[in-house]
């Protein structure tokens, strides 16, 4: 069967139709094409000919307008929309005019700048032009550096090289930053919360070199679809933008799928697992070498779904080899297969985490399924994205799983066609972060009295620093005077910059993979079944201090699954107020989290065999909150029956915030205290999961009842008898009744 004849089946076998709660057609759409424009080099021109394209897509020839024109500007572009020549062009001609003129690209990891480099470099060897393109990252062999800072004319890189390897070192990048005509900021939507604070920063520290050696480049940004592009590109390099939204690409008719698992225990109100459901529906598309992509959202589902997988496509000579996996942690090496073979087409399927919704090229395919809502409108579009070529038809199939958001969505398809995606939102201002760019600032060239940093006064860290014997303040100047090296200790994400590396010592020790800082307590633990590529591997040990863990081949029939327990401590409260009979408040808080034990599920049918203990130390993380306290007797609840409300109602509002944060649901997180040290009584709170906090606790303070009441609503409107995955939680979790006594919470909260 081709794809269309599946999704005929699909619209007509009812074992799927009963499931699908809306059927959408987004129709095709043609090019919109504009001509070379006649200030465009005739090298340039005629490379671009030879590689068959003989005309622009409008949005190109808008950017080369615009930046030619000296505008700084952001493109919003959807996958497959030839979005490199935005920037490529307006560069390269100038380029050929002034062979002066210098360029930085910036991406946000090292992986997305491959593609993007291979292409600019074709198109530079095409017209036989001495333009030199270097990519100047951790990996850069030393005896490169140094022709690239003298020869580089677009140096590519991110923006922890800047921050570490470039701007400290400005005086041996002069020829650089003397000439520096353009700044290229690629997928800059991801440049939210603690990266895109800190990415501000070292923006500002760029600028302020730019200024000592007499530049002023152009910002060219690109983003994917968010809510406030050009609002996000204007606070990150803190310069006005022209919006270029119009896409002149064109693409084929697409049809987007709502799928809800049925349900299969009408009174706990479970559904069947939508890992299942996503496996059934992948199998259907990769019988009938339909390419797919299929989306979970964690890296333990990605490898649970493979093994599903592999395990049913064993029946096809090669099967097994026709599906892989794709996440963080795989090494680059393998990745690099992987997508190559995509391209190619010699592999059907992939599983992937989100690694794959962002610009590695894999060609375009026929078919994604997203397992579970992705959590933000924006990467839901993004992950559609994956499926569809220019021509011909493609289908995405959103899967829903149990989880109050989930189930909102895949009720309420409407709310997600007409929903505005979601705000990039950045604190550059953060002090926690400020402080630390300025000490990386006044490093690189000492600040003059009255200089501001971006569009700050910061006088009062400058005096601050100084009492730190940081800075000394001589002649109307503050001179770096400490021994360290500012930027060496400052990363820009909010992971740790360390892995841990994953040893199979099965045979011979070699390493498989790497595991981030945060993720470790809960994938690596000793005992924990560790699958890589659908393999298992059992931790045998983990060396925590070393950072290593030592794994061995295992066939289970199970995997682990690690609980984290949270606790919280308020530090400093902002500001406070009654609303209704709840107190709210706005702080600084102290989360610790400890991973503490783990469960063992029985592969398909998700059977709890039992549980182990873990041992390592907690994490620690200041950030803001935002914490609701309540009266204490309400109705008269028992303690059990307030915990078990409170855990409940906990539940819900943190899953259906992010709906009015418009963040991810990542972003934010709740606990709840029976009695709080700090407030004497039962309180719910939901703080930032950034160090320092982003501003959601904030938003959250500031919508008075209004949490609270849609918290109603979801609960209110759930179909379940006495409480579900889909409202206040599993009952495992949140106890029997839970649904009832929450709802006595809110009743005796709100006064209406
Ligand atoms: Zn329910």
């Amino acid at each position: 069967m081709n794809l269309e004849q599946v999704m005929d089946q699909l619209k007509t076998q009812e074992r799927f139709a009963k499931n699908i709660t809306c059927w959408k057609v987004i129709p095709e759409k043609h090019g919109e094409y504009e001509d070379f424009p006649e200030y465009l080099n005739p090298k340039l021109v005629s490379a671009l000919k030879k590689k068959g394209i003989y005309r622009l897509y409008s949005h190109q020839r808008k950017a080369l307008d615009e930046v030619t024109a000296k505008n700084n500007i952001t493109v919003v572009t959807p996958t497959a929309s030839g979005k490199s020549l935005c920037y490529n062009l307006p560069v390269l001609n100038d380029l050929l005019a002034d062979k002066n003129s210098r360029a930085i690209y910036l991406f946000p990891t090292k992986a997305l700048s491959q593609d993007q480099v291979s292409e600019l470099m074709n198109l530079v060897n095409v017209m036989g032009e001495n333009i030199k393109t270097f990519t100047y990252d951790g990996d850069t062999p030393v005896n490169a550096r140094v022709a690239i800072r003298k020869d580089g004319h677009i140096v590519v890189t991110n923006p922890d090289m800047l921050h570490t390897g470039i701007l400290p070192h400005h005086t041996k990048w002069m020829k650089l930053f003397s000439n520096l005509k353009y700044v290229v900021i690629d997928e800059i939507h991801m440049y939210r919360g603690i990266f895109g604070s800190h990415t501000a920063n070292v923006l500002r520290r760029l600028k302020r070199i730019c200024r000592f050696y007499g530049s002023d480049p152009i910002f060219i940004c690109c983003s994917a679809t968010i809510a406030n592009p050009r609002e996000l590109a204007e606070k990150i390099t803190e310069t006005p933008m022209v919006l270029i939204d119009h896409n002149g690409a064109p693409s084929g008719e697409k049809n987007i799928i709502f799928y809800n698992p049925p349900v299969v225990n009408r009174q706990l109100g479970i559904r069947r697992s939508s890992l299942l459901e996503a496996k059934t529906l992948a199998l259907t598309f990769l019988k009938n070498k339909i390419q797919t992509i299929i989306f979970a959202r964690s890296r333990l589902a990605v490898e649970v779904l493979l093994t599903y997988l592999r395990d049913e496509m064993k029946s096809i000579p090669g099967g097994m080899n026709l599906v892989k996996g794709y996440r963080g942690g795989y090494l680059p090496k393998e990745r690099r297969e992987i997508e190559k073979g995509l391209r190619d087409g010699e592999i059907f399927g992939v599983v992937s985490t989100n690694a794959l919704e962002l610009g590695v090229d894999i060609g375009n395919l026929d078919a994604s399924i997203i397992t579970g809502y992705p959590g933000s409108v924006a990467s839901t579009w993004q992950q559609t994205g994956r499926a569809g070529r220019r021509n011909s038809l493609s289908a995405s199939i959103l899967v829903a799983s149990s989880s109050p958001l989930d189930q909102f969505i895949i009720n309420h398809p409407e709310y997600f066609f007409e929903a505005s995606p979601e705000h990039g939102l950045i604190n550059p201002n953060n002090l926690y972060i400020l402080v630390s760019h300025i000490k990386c600032a006044a490093f690189e060239l000492p600040f003059a009295d009255g200089e501001t940093f971006g569009k700050e006064n910061i006088y009062e860290i400058l005096d601050f620093l100084e009492g730190e014997r940081i800075l000394r303040h001589v002649g109307g100047r503050w001179h770096w005077m400490a021994e360290s090296f500012p930027a060496e200790e400052v990363s820009l994400r909010s992971a740790s910059a360390e892995n841990f590396v994953i040893i199979d010592i099965t045979k011979d020790a070699k390493v498989i993979g790497e595991v981030d800082q945060s993720s470790a307590p809960m994938m690596i633990h000793e005992e924990a079944i560790y699958i890589h590529a659908g393999q298992q591997y059992q931790v045998e040990k983990l060396d925590y201090e070393e950072k290593k863990a030592y794994v061995r081949k295992v066939d289970a029939d199970y995997y682990t699954d690690a609980n984290l327990a949270v606790e919280i401590k308020v530090l400093d409260v902002f500001r406070e107020k009654t609303v209704d009979n709840g107190q709210n408040y706005v702080g600084e808080v102290m989360v610790t989290s400890l991973a503490t034990m783990f469960k063992k599920i029985k592969f398909f049918t998700h059977e709890n065999l039992g549980f182990g203990h873990i041992h390592l130390p907690p994490e620690e993380m200041h950030t803001t909150a935002y914490w609701l306290s309540i009266p204490e007797n309400i109705k008269e609840l028992s303690r059990e029956e307030m915990e078990s409300g409170l855990l409940g109602l906990c539940n819900v509002m943190v899953n259906i915030a992010p709906l009015y944060l418009m963040c991810d649901p990542k972003d934010i997180r709740g606990v709840v205290q029976i009695k709080s040290p700090f407030t004497q009584k039962p309180t719910i709170y939901i703080y930032d999961n950034f160090p320092g906090g982003v501003g959601f606790s904030e938003k959250l303070y500031n919508m008075e009842d209004q949490l609270l009441k849609a918290a109603r609503q979801v609960i209110m409107e759930c179909n379940c008898e006495d409480g579900c995955p889909s409202c206040v939680g599993p009952y495992d979790e949140v106890g029997f009744g839970s649904k009832k006594f929450a709802l006595k919470i809110i009743k005796g909260v709100l006064s209406d």
